[in-house]
């Protein structure tokens, strides 16, 4: 099962990025029914039912519920789980021609299509709200309306993409989702049955969802990633009867254009030199730059393009107001970013009177070194590189690195901060660790300045390789 998890934490972060009505079940399977008096506050239903039942008291009332083969109704529940075998009169259509099928032989091909746990090794299950952390699941069951469902596949398929197929065998579809998840191991979508939306409070626009408990974590980081990326749940709308190219982002437009200026055969290698905030990336940068290559500074350019008597300037004073300008006339860039920092719509809305401008100085910048040295190696930084998804415009990404702890150090000494202040920081950052898989190079710069200096001249050598291979 790997390390314990903290499974409170990361619901509650699901939670709130699906803005989930039902809390997600956690579900375990047990060898040895015995085992059901050490789950904490677990209850036995009182009377037979079905498992859509025990799921809803889950899901809505938030109880932990255990239950063996004797608490089910019929055989059709616990076979699905594996408790029990499926009985003759299901398994030769007798039973599902009783309301579901219309003849027997309709009734054998349905049972033989319902995904079940196999037989001989599952005594009882528990299952329990996950944030609860009651034990530790095999499986997760959420609930959610369709527009949520896609928001948790995109999710899941944000990295190591695979396809995902949807199964549905009719009545007793709790199977699609459970079973069939159980069995591959993957994450399996099902649309509810009459019986879970009869017995189990399953509403109307519900789905429901089986991932392995595995799976949680890789989901929440592909939500996060596109919560980042302006993707969430309630979608925005932007108007079947609208305009919708400003809504649209200028690399969606524009891709082939700026590819072509950026990275088209003949031109220069660009590099993305990126890192979290006191890292290093300075250093790093003025230490490639000494060995001859050139420098251009986003962060310096998004500042150029908002001073005194620029249009984007104009543009963010007429939307956001005149209380955004210091007495000088300057941008008063701390208080814009905390005006935008929780408002996608608003930083959406900054992007586009800052984007241009800087795009349009970056590739002039480009111009101007190409213009001396068509085949240069250009490096350039750009802090938030991950955080604004610009991988896409480099040939290749440097990421620089320390460890947390010394990154709280340093930023404490250099900023003349408490540490604590310094670490408060870093906590409303993406971790370092997180922007490490976007790296084409890492430069660890955690200990000696002299032992990073042998990295940079390192990386300037596998550059100039990169490089021949792009223009040969
Ligand atoms: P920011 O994101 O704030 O712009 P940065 O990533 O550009 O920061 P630097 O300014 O290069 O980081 O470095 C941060 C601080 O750490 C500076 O005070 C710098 O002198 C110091 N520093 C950088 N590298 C080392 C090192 N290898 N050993 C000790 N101190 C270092």
């Amino acid at each position: 099962m790997g390390e314990k998890k903290d499974w409170g934490k990361l619901v509650r972060r699901f939670e709130s990025l699906m803005r989930l009505k039902y809390f997600p079940v956690g579900l375990k399977m047990f060898e040895d029914k015995s085992e059901l008096a050490k789950v904490p506050f677990l209850r036995r239903p009182g009377h037979k039912g079905t498992l859509c039942q025990l799921i809803g008291l889950v899901r809505s009332f938030d109880w932990t519920v255990g239950a063996d083969v004797d608490d089910f109704l019929f055989a059709t529940c616990p076979s699905i789980l594996g408790l029990c075998e499926v009985p003759e009169t299901h398994r030769n259509g007798t039973f599902r021609n009783i309301v579901w099928a219309a003849t027997k032989e309709d009734g054998r091909k349905m049972e033989a299509s319902i995904p079940r746990i196999s037989t001989g090794k599952y005594e009882a299950v528990a299952m329990a709200p996950l944030a609860y952390d009651a034990f530790e699941p095999d499986m997760v069951l959420i609930y959610a309306n369709p527009a949520q469902m896609m928001l948790l596949i995109n999710s899941l398929q944000f990295s190591r993409y695979e396809v995902m197929r949807f199964h549905c065998v009719g009545e007793s579809s709790c199977s699609d989702a459970l079973a069939r998840c159980f069995n591959t191991g993957k994450p399996s979508l099902g649309i509810p049955c009459y019986g879970e939306r009869r017995y189990g409070h399953v509403q109307d626009e519900d789905l429901a969802m089986a991932l392995p408990a595995g799976l949680m974590e890789k989901a929440l980081h592909g939500m996060e990633a596109l919560y980042r990326r302006g993707i969430r749940y309630p979608i925005s709308y932007a108007g079947a009867q609208a305009d919708i190219e400003p809504q649209i982002p200028v690399s969606y437009k524009k891709l082939d254009e700026v590819m072509a200026k950026a990275r088209g055969k003949g031109s220069p290698l660009l590099v993305g030199i990126t890192g979290g905030i006191a890292c290093g990336k300075t250093t790093v940068s003025a230490m490639l730059e000494k060995l001859g290559v050139p420098l251009i500074d986003f962060d310096l350019i998004a500042r150029r393009v908002v001073e005194p008597g620029t249009d984007a300037l104009a543009k963010i004073v007429e939307y956001f107001g005149k209380q955004l300008l210091m007495a000088d006339g300057k941008l008063d860039r701390k208080m814009l970013s905390e005006v935008v920092f929780r408002d996608l719509e608003k930083r959406k809305k900054l992007e586009s009177f800052t984007h241009p401008p800087i795009y349009e100085e970056f590739f002039r910048q480009v111009a101007a070194i190409t213009s001396e040295d068509p085949r240069a190696i250009i490096q350039v930084a750009v802090p938030l590189l991950i955080e604004s998804n610009l991988c896409y415009l480099f040939d290749t990404v440097v990421v620089v690195h320390i460890s947390a702890a010394e990154q709280a150090r340093r930023l404490a000494r250099r900023d003349d901060i408490t540490l604590e202040a310094a670490e408060n920081i870093l906590k409303a950052q993406l971790p370092i660790e997180s922007k490490k898989p976007f790296a084409g190079f890492l430069i660890d710069n955690e200990g000696e300045l002299e032992t990073t200096r042998k990295q940079v001249e390192a990386l300037r050598d596998e550059l100039e390789k990169l490089r021949s291979g792009k223009q040969g």
